[in-house]
């Protein structure tokens, strides 16, 4: 523990937000005083981890890598954390990320843009880039990210790791802080199935305290070994779009002729085009971020900043101390929510989401996973992706869908630029954990 402290603290990618180094030292004593006796422990006893910093730690800095909470601690623990810590496991950091889930790079951030680990002048991803970072240098035996439109998954293929989107619901959201409710996700970072398996099992499972979430079946280690899956699926117009690379075309069809070549069926499948995958994720992850933030007013929460009178403070905090980028879409947001727009941009988005949850259903009606690449391109250099917002947006083409439908999504790394996805039907994380072994 001592070590990846040490590790995490001279670090050069801006992974850290802040070092929980005396909880973690008086844990890691307790566990060497149970070693040193003889004692048995549990299999997450010891491990060090990270948390993205937009999970409650009670007394930790919570800041959502903003100016609003830089000095906020948190007053509870998130139930997901809470099961990690029963089991033994320790917490070392508070992960840097886009502020408030905002973002695909990482840069949208005060503690400065965390470096890819591959290649540190590239972007590690994101919004989760300091816990994939610290999983891919091994400062971190895994990381807990948040997952809202690929959060995960692509800086998890960006620092070529594994990283899971269970199934909506799986693990609990309490106290994750809310981006967009419908799809914020809790899961694993790691650099192995085995270890996605085992931390998704603790984390799994109903909690009052968040009524989307429900019971599900453990998944041993044996449930993995043996592949059943038959039949593979594709979208052709992912891979014949104009806006994926070559090089990111030519490894999924690499993946797909291997695949083919060990006996399995592909299948070409039909779907939405990129960009109506994008607006409608867009349209409702922002009339669900200006709902969710809308008690961040310096009131209860948030640095406050005193103006005149009560609705001049609200609107200095605010315009002060949130990212240009969460500014755009709190008033995007609104303005989708608002009379005489929401007819015809909010409810005609939930109703393309239903569309497209009908067109997964289809799909699973007629093959066991879908692959893709993660993203239509390779990591952007740090600084770049800040000047194209619209451009930021299109490039989680490949990862938004699988959000709206809020199926169970995992992300293999390949040695390639993007990493390889795969996606189940809703609460089938357990065949997304055996096609991924499989193809080990
Ligand atoms: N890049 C996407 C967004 O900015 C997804 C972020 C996330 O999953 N938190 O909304």
């Amino acid at each position: 523990v001592q070590e990846k402290l040490d590790l995490l603290k001279q670090n050069t990618y801006n992974s850290v937000n802040s070092l929980l180094d005396s909880t973690a030292l008086d844990l890691a004593a307790k566990v060497d005083a149970k070693i040193a006796n003889n004692e048995k422990i549990g299999l997450l006893e010891g491990i060090p981890f990270g948390i993205k910093d937009v999970y409650m730690v009670q007394g930790t800095y919570t800041t959502a890598s903003s100016d609003l909470l830089k000095k906020y601690k948190s007053p509870y623990t998130a139930t997901a954390i809470q099961k990690l810590l029963d089991a033994g496991a320790i917490p070392l950091v508070k992960e840097n990320c886009d502020s408030f889930g905002h973002g695909s790079s990482s840069e949208n951030t005060v503690f400065g843009a965390v470096k890819n680990a591959v290649n540190p002048e590239l972007v590690a991803g994101g919004s989760s880039g300091g816990s994939a970072v610290n999983v891919a240098k091994e400062y971190t035996a895994f990381s807990i990210g948040g997952d809202t439109g690929g959060s995960i998954r692509q800086p998890a293929g960006y620092n070529n790791i594994y990283g899971l989107k269970p199934t909506y619901g799986k693990i609990s959201r309490y106290g994750l802080m809310a981006y967009a409710s419908s799809t914020d996700c809790v899961g694993p970072l790691a650099k192995s199935i085995e270890d996605i398996r085992i931390v998704l099992n603790v984390m799994s499972g109903k909690d009052v305290k968040d009524q989307t979430s429900y019971n599900s079946k453990e998944i041993n280690e044996n449930d993995i070994l043996k592949n059943n899956v038959k039949t593979v699926g594709y979208f052709k117009n992912f891979i014949e779009s104009e806006a994926i690379d070559a090089s990111v075309k030519a490894d999924f069809l690499a993946s797909i002729e291997k695949i083919k070549a060990a006996g399995i069926e592909v299948k070409e499948l039909d779907f939405f085009k990129s960009d109506i995958l994008v607006s409608t994720y867009y349209t409702l992850a922002m009339a669900e971020t200006a709902s969710n933030l809308s008690r961040l007013d310096g009131t209860n929460y948030g640095d406050r900043i005193e103006g005149e009178n009560l609705k001049d403070t609200y609107s200095i905090t605010r315009s002060k101390n949130f990212s240009e980028e969460s500014k755009r879409r709190i008033v995007g947001g609104n303005q989708v929510l608002s009379q005489g727009f929401s007819d015809e941009i909010y409810l005609k988005g939930l109703e393309l989401r239903d569309h497209i949850s009908a067109n997964f259903n289809k799909d699973f009606s007629e093959v066991d996973v879908i692959l893709s690449p993660v993203t239509p391109s390779a990591p952007p250099k740090i600084g770049d992706s800040l000047k194209d917002p619209h451009a930021m947006y299109l490039s989680d083409a490949y990862t938004v869908g699988f959000s709206l439908g809020q199926l169970p999504t995992l992300t293999v790394p390949q040695g390639t630029v993007t990493g390889l996805q795969i996606t189940a039907a809703k609460n089938n994380d357990e065949l997304v954990l055996k096609f991924a072994n499989f193809l080990k």
